[in-house]
């Protein structure tokens, strides 16, 4: 973080930011540029949210350095951190695709699409026990019974599965069935929950708050390794915007910008970013374009009866030829 003092600032104002820098542990830098004294602290703690700089006299401006966080951090290790879910690798260079239902809703319906989605190249599956409704009526998930499908299903297609978790008490039992426990959006803040799966061994895939500054969500993902879990996969799946052309405004520069800030893998989710199946496709290879590790993709044999979100959800066929496309589009910027 750096401190731009106004150009009257006076040295026991200078010395007072530099006097409280110091109790809190930073490692302060003065320099003068264009006659202004320039405060440099850095330590391990985010100084930003340690006093309110903007307050102290003769404080012109404070410049914060997004910085990756201490252990998620690219500043503390360089090689990137590769996540194993079952047998499937993310983050070791080769795009990875989930895909499956947005929620189990039977068993005919899960093992159609598990089966489907195999056949066509499919990496993990996804398909959720516990929905995240906006409202208190729609379709809650079938729970338990979800997570008994989805593991019969792993068992017939040989396929991981990754599953959300809403609540910290339901951690254990998500946790004794998935590969991978996925944090969605609404929870990205919920740091109840954040500290309950780091201090479980399964692998996480935690979503970007619909809010939340890639600051904020680098934050979460140090909550959940601040535990002892750095097994995280960030998961881009757009923000709010102001246009409600779309349901969320995919942010693609969060891509390549947490892969610099963090060591994690980053995927993209393209149906929950658009909302609508007409831009699954060409989000989902931007992503691919832009280096994402993978992408999350809404599959559904029957869209049309769907519980939730069938209207982002892909037929089986469609996901067919979007891994086509993948193909192409990741061995045009050189990757498979
Ligand atoms: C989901 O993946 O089913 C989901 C609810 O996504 P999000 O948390 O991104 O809304
Ligand atoms: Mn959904």
């Amino acid at each position: 973080m750096i401190i731009l003092m106004r150009p009257d600032a006076t040295g026991d104002e200078v010395a007072q930011v530099v006097e409280k820098l110091g109790a809190l542990g930073a490692d302060v830098h003065i320099s003068t540029e264009d006659g202004r004294t320039v405060v440099n602290g850095t330590t391990e703690v985010r100084l930003r949210d340690e006093a309110p700089w903007d307050a102290f006299p003769g404080v012109e401006r404070v410049v914060p350095v997004v910085r990756g966080g201490r252990r998620v951090g690219r500043q503390n290790k360089s090689d990137n951190t590769v996540v194993v879910v079952g047998d499937v690798k993310i983050g070791d260079g080769p795009v990875k695709v989930i895909a499956g239902p947005c929620a189990v809703e039977s068993r005919e319906q899960l093992f159609a699409t598990a089966v489907a989605v195999k056949t066509s190249g499919a990496h993990i599956l996804r398909g959720d026990a516990f929905k995240p409704r906006t409202s208190p009526y729609s379709f809650q998930g079938l729970g338990k019974a979800a997570l008994e499908i989805m593991a019969e299903a792993r068992s017939t297609t040989g396929l991981p599965f990754v599953a959300e978790v809403l609540d910290p008490r339901d951690v254990d039992l998500v946790g004794s069935y998935a590969d991978m426990l996925r944090v969605g959006t609404r929870n990205m803040s919920n740091h109840a929950l954040l500290r309950e799966v780091g201090r479980q061994p399964k692998p996480v895939q935690l979503k970007r708050g619909m809010a939340a500054t890639i600051e904020e969500w680098i934050d979460a993902a140090e909550y959940i390794a601040n535990e002892g879990n750095s097994d995280i996969v960030m998961v881009e799946r757009g923000v709010r915007g102001f246009d409600n052309s779309v349901r969320n405004t995919l942010d693609i520069s969060a891509v390549p910008l947490v892969k610099f800030l963090t060591h994690l893998p980053v995927m993209v989710d393209p149906s929950h970013a658009a909302g609508r199946k007409d831009l699954v496709l060409p989000l989902a290879l931007a992503a691919v374009a832009a280096g994402a590790d993978g992408v999350l993709v809404d599959v559904h044999p029957n869209p049309y009866e769907a519980l939730v979100d069938g209207g982002q959800a892909l037929l089986p066929h469609e996901f067919d030829a979007l891994m086509s496309e993948l193909r192409l589009v990741a061995a045009a910027v050189g990757r498979s």
